[in-house]
Parts: C-alpha cells; sequence; structure tokens
C-alpha cells in the first residue's frame, strides 16, 4: 500500500492499444453488492479488463455506527482469504487485488486506524459519505433525500453552504491525513443538489458558483500535493443518480490542472456494472485534459500503480 504516488516518467512504451481497464472499486455481498467475488471476477475477465479489485465499506463498528452496508468487523479475514483464493485462481488471466473502501469521519475514523493499517491490504479507497455536523449525529449524504434533509434541518441550521463546505473540510483533511492510495468519488456531495431533472434538489448550492468551485479548488490542491489518485467514479451513472461521473467535469479540469492522477472505476455492486458507463467514464478523463490514466500492475506479487496514457 503506498501513501504517494511516484510514478516512473512517460515512457512511449507504457502505452498499450487497445487501451487497458480496471476495475478496483466494487462491492460484493460480503457488503452491500449483489454478487460475489467469482462473479465480480467473471464478469471482469468477460469484458477483457486487466485488473479487478474489492473494495468492501471497511467496517465501522469501532466508529461506533452500526450500518446493514459495510463489512462486518468479524468476517474481515475471511474476506481477505476469499480475495485471496480467488487471486489464485485467475492467476495469469486476470489480475485480483484485496482492497477497502474506508470511510473518512472525522475524529472516528480515517486510513490510519490502526486495524486498516494492520489488516494492510492492496490499495484503500477513502471516501466522505459521513458528515457530523456542529450538533447532532454523524449523517450520510449518500443516502436517501429525507436523510440528508434532516442532517441539514438539524445539524446545520438549513445552511445548504455550511454543509457543503463541511464535506469539502472533510476531503482535504482526509488527503492531509493520508495513508491510503485513492480518493472515493469525490464531489458526491451533489447527490441531492437538484441538478438531475426529477431528483430532490435538498442541497442549495450553485456548482459552478465561486464557494463551490473554490473549495473544489482547495480539495484538489491538497489532493495533489499529498500525491492521490483520484477516482473517476461512475457508481452513480450506473444507479440512474447522476448523468455525469463524480468528480465533475469542471471539477476534473482542476484536479488536471493541479497534477493530480485519475483511475477509471465503476463502484459495481453487481457483475452487469463491472465496467458500467465506463466510455463516458474515459470520455470525460480525456476531456479535462488528461494525457492519461492509471491502472494497477503487478510487481512480484505486489500491486505497483502504473500510468497508461492515451
Ligand atoms: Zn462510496
Ligand atoms: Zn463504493
Amino acid at each position: 500500500m503506498k501513501t504517494t504516488l511516484d510514478l516512473p516518467a512517460s515512457q512511449p512504451g507504457l502505452r498499450a492499444s487497445p487501451l487497458a481497464l480496471s476495475s478496483i472499486h466494487t462491492h460484493t455481498l460480503f457488503c452491500d453488492g449483489r454478487d460475489n467475488i467469482e462473479e465480480m471476477c467473471r464478469a471482469a475477465f468477460e469484458k477483457g479488463l486487466c485488473a479487478v479489485g474489492f473494495s468492501a465499506h471497511a467496517p465501522v463498528e469501532k466508529a461506533g455506527l452500526k450500518t446493514d452496508w459495510h463489512l462486518k468487523e468479524e468476517r474481515l479475514s475471511e474476506y481477505a482469504e476469499e480475495v485471496g483464493r480467488a487471486k489464485a485462481r485467475w492467476q495469469g488471466r486476470l489480475s485480483v487485488f484485496l482492497g477497502l473502501e474506508l470511510d473518512y469521519i472525522r475524529g472516528l475514523r480515517c486510513a490510519r486506524d490502526a486495524d486498516i493499517q494492520a489488516f494492510a491490504p492492496d490499495y484503500i479507497i477513502s471516501s466522505v459519505h459521513y458528515l457530523i455536523p456542529p450538533k447532532g449525529e454523524p449523517f450520510t449524504i449518500d443516502g436517501p433525500a429525507w436523510e440528508l434533509e434532516k442532517g441539514l434541518t438539524q445539524g446545520f441550521g438549513g445552511d445548504s453552504e455550511a454543509l457543503a463546505g463541511a464535506y469539502w473540510d472533510a476531503v482535504i483533511e482526509m488527503a492531509g491525513l493520508g495513508g491510503f492510495d485513492i480518493v472515493g468519488h469525490l464531489d458526491l456531495i451533489k447527490k441531492h443538489s437538484g441538478f438531475m431533472p426529477g431528483k430532490a434538489a435538498v442541497l442549495k448550492i450553485d456548482r459552478e458558483g465561486a464557494f463551490y468551485t473554490g473549495r473544489a479548488q482547495e480539495a484538489a490542491r491538497a489532493i495533489a500535493a499529498a500525491g492521490l489518485i483520484v477516482e473517476v467514479n461512475t457508481g452513480g451513472m450506473n444507479r440512474g443518480h447522476f448523468n455525469e461521473p463524480c468528480p465533475s467535469p469542471a471539477i476534473l479540469r482542476l484536479l488536471r490542472e493541479h497534477g493530480a492522477k485519475v483511475l477509471l472505476s465503476a463502484d459495481a455492486h453487481k457483475a452487469g456494472d463491472i465496467d458500467g458507463h465506463y466510455e463516458q467514464g474515459l470520455s470525460a478523463i480525456a476531456d479535462a485534459g488528461f494525457a492519461g490514466h492509471i491502472l494497477p500492475g503487478e510487481a512480484d506479487g505486489k500491486l505497483l500503480w502504473r500510468e497508461q496514457f492515451f
């Protein structure tokens, strides 16, 4: 597991044709996915992907939270063993990696936590799903609209900008703390901001305004300075929440300007979504001016990030 990105300089030899693709943000029956590890591997292989990785929602019992969508702490070793068996079964045909999607929850959970570092997966995606408001309990920004509405009203006195600001604060803190590889679905806070036709506008924010883009710019700077990879996550498109990946095209441009690297992912919760909306995700990456994207490779049985140029 690397905390900084140290890539070799551009080499024409790294170019590959056709473009290699991976899917390392995936969920299975171990957390809130619908299919098992073998079904996800088979789907990745059939789609011609070079690698699949498993990123179960890391346990949050230690943070005092009870949910039905995280891996249970007592199943961590079973999860690692099962991914290890898949790794052996698919050797030579498909690279299989063990990962986690870890919640960054201010003061409660981060990638530096001893249990996560001891588990030592091949990679960690760190995501902000939870916010801790000035008043009240932590709540998720990724749940149904009513949940965000409750958090906004009770926790932030209805101040949308304060809530969005707390999201960007959390992302910037998370990047500063490090201990992980990939920033998960950056810009997820847009989920209930009403930019999708027919979807609830709980959060009253102007995604193109100075406040939102200014905070996103701060985050882009912090992420690039920490050498973290940012995933371009098509999961919201696969589930019908968004018509663009996370982060948005405008934030992708900011990330490119600051020198961050990006990795395409599907946040697949079922085998059929293993490469869902990848064409649109790749277009977003290319349109933002990136020269390539990051892929997980293997060297001496260890994960090694490499950049593939378009
Ligand atoms: Zn997530
Ligand atoms: Zn996920």
